[in-house]
C-alpha cells in the first residue's frame, strides 16, 4: 500500500507527487470508495465508503481529554492536535475499510464552518493527497455532512423531509427538498441546543463536554421533579431560545445548599433536559405540521440523547411518521457522514476549488431566521 505522507514528510515530495500524478483517471461514481476527512472541531476523523455509499470504516480520534481541564475547546490545541493525528487516522481508516489508494474515486474535506486553524489541517492534508494521487477533492459544508447522515443507513429516507440539525454549534430547522437542496424554516436566537446542554452540565459539575453526562445523570432522575421554562415563543414559531432556561438552571443552583444540590442534581439533570427536548421535538413536528411532511430527520450530536431519541421514537410509532436517527457513532461528528455528502457532491460534478471557510453557515442564527435556499454552490463549494 502506498503511505503517501510519509512521503510528503521527508522533503522530496515535489518529485513524487509528480510520479505519482495520474491525471488521466477516470471519475466514476458509484463504482469506487470515497475516503472522508472532518477536522472542523474537536475530532480528527476519517472514513471510508464503498461504491454502494455503505461505511467500509469510520475512524474518529476525540481530543475531549486535552480539552476537558479548560472546560471547552481550546482553538491552537485543537489544531495541534489535528496535525499530530490526521495521518495516524486516515491509515487507520484505510486499512480497516481495505481498499488500495489507486481505488479511490475521491475525497471529501470538510470546509466550513468551524475552527479555522482545525479546518486548515484537514483541508490541506485532502489537497495534498489529491494532488498526490490524481483524484477529485470536493470541500463540504459540515452542515451538510450531518444532514447526509441520515441516509447513511437509511439509504431510501424520503424526500422532502424536515431536517432538524442539533449540534453544539447549530440549533437548525430545515425542509430538505433534495439532496443538496434545503429551506432554513427555523433556528436558534440564542444558544444551540448543544451549548445548553454543555453549560448546563458546567453548572452541575459534569465536565466537558457536558452532553453525555447530563444524559446520563438526568436517567436516574425526575424530569418533573423541579419545573423549568419551556420556549415555544408564538404558537407558529419554528425559533428556538435557550438562554432562558439556562438563566434558571443557574438560579435554581445558586440557591441550593451543598448538600440539596448533591440530593438534587439528577432531577436537576433531567427537568433541564426535559425542557430542551421537548421544545426540540414539538418544534420539528411543527415544521412537518406546517410543511404537510411526514418525514422526519433529526441529526448531529444532540441526535445522540437518549430522552429526544425515546421521546421521537414514541411519536413516530404512535403518528406513522417516517423517523430516521443516525445510529450513536453518526450523530456526533464524524466522517462517514463527510464522506456521505462528498458523494453525493461528486456525483453531480462539484469539484473544490478554494480553502477552508470557517464562518460559512446555513442562516443566520439570531436575525429571524429568514428562509434561504442551500444550493449546491453554498453546499459543496
Ligand atoms: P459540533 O457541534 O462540533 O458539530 P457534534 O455534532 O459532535 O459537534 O455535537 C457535539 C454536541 O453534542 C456537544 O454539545 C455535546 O454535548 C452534544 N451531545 C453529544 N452527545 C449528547 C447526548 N447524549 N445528549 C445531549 N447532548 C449530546
Ligand atoms: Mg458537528
Amino acid at each position: 500500500m502506498m503511505r503517501p505522507l510519509s512521503v510528503f514528510r521527508q522533503g522530496s515530495h515535489c518529485f513524487f507527487l509528480l510520479n505519482c500524478m495520474d491525471t488521466d483517471k477516470a471519475f466514476s461514481l458509484p463504482s469506487d470508495p470515497i475516503l472522508g476527512i472532518e477536522t472542523s472541531c474537536d475530532e480528527t476523523a476519517a472514513a471510508v465508503l464503498g461504491a454502494d455509499g455503505k461505511v467500509l470504516a469510520s475512524v474518529v480520534a476525540s481530543q475531549h481529554a486535552v480539552h476537558e481541564r479548560f472546560g471547552g475547546v481550546v482553538p491552537e490545541l485543537a489544531s495541534r492536535v489535528h496535525i499530530e493525528m490526521i495521518e495516524r487516522v486516515v491509515m487507520a481508516a484505510m486499512e480497516e475499510a481495505a481498499v488500495s489508494w489507486q481505488s479511490l474515486a475521491g475525497i471529501a474535506v470538510t470546509q466550513g464552518p468551524g475552527l479555522a486553524g482545525a479546518l486548515i489541517v484537514g483541508v490541506n492534508y485532502a489537497k495534498t493527497l489529491s494532488y498526490m494521487l490524481g483524484i477529485p477533492l470536493v470541500g463540504v459544508s459540515h452542515l451538510e455532512a450531518h444532514i447526509a447522515s441520515a441516509w447513511l443507513e437509511e439509504p431510501e429516507f424520503p424526500l422532502p423531509c424536515i431536517v432538524l440539525v442539533v449540534s453544539g454549534g447549530h440549533t437548525h430547522l430545515y425542509r430538505r427538498d433534495g439532496q443538496g437542496v434545503s429551506h432554513l424554516l427555523g433556528c436558534t436566537r440564542d444558544d444551540a441546543a448543544g451549548e445548553a446542554f454543555d453549560k448546563g452540565a458546567q453548572m452541575l459539575g459534569l465536565g466537558f463536554p457536558g452532553g453525555p453526562a447530563l444524559d446520563r445523570l438526568a436517567q436516574v432522575g425526575n424530569h418533573t421533579a423541579i419545573p423549568f421554562p419551556k420556549s415555544f415563543f408564538k404558537k407558529d414559531s419554528l425559533e428556538f431560545s435557550f438562554s432562558g432556561l439556562k438563566t434558571a438552571l443557574l438560579y435554581k443552583v445558586q440557591a441550593m445548599t451543598e448538600q440539596e444540590l448533591a440530593r438534587g442534581r439528577a432531577d436537576l439533570a433531567a427537568g433541564y433536559q426535559e425542557a430542551i427536548v421537548r421544545v426540540l421535538v414539538e418544534k420539528a413536528l411543527l415544521a412537518g405540521r406546517q410543511t404537510g411532511i411526514s418525514a422526519l430527520a433529526v441529526v448531529g450530536g444532540v441526535s445522540a440523547n437518549t430522552r429526544l431519541r425515546t421521546l421521537l421514537e414514541e411519536h413516530a410509532r404512535a403518528s406513522g411518521l417516517r423517523l430516521s436517527i443516525p445510529a450513536l457513532r453518526f450523530c456526533t461528528d464524524n466522517a462517514a457522514m463527510v464522506a456521505a455528502a462528498g458523494r453525493q457532491a461528486l456525483a453531480t460534478g462539484s469539484r473544490m476549488a478554494i480553502d477552508a471557510e470557517p464562518f460559512t453557515t446555513l442562516g443566520q442564527p439570531g436575525h429571524n431566521c429568514p428562509e434561504r435556499a442551500l444550493t449546491k454552490e453554498t453546499a459543496h463549494s
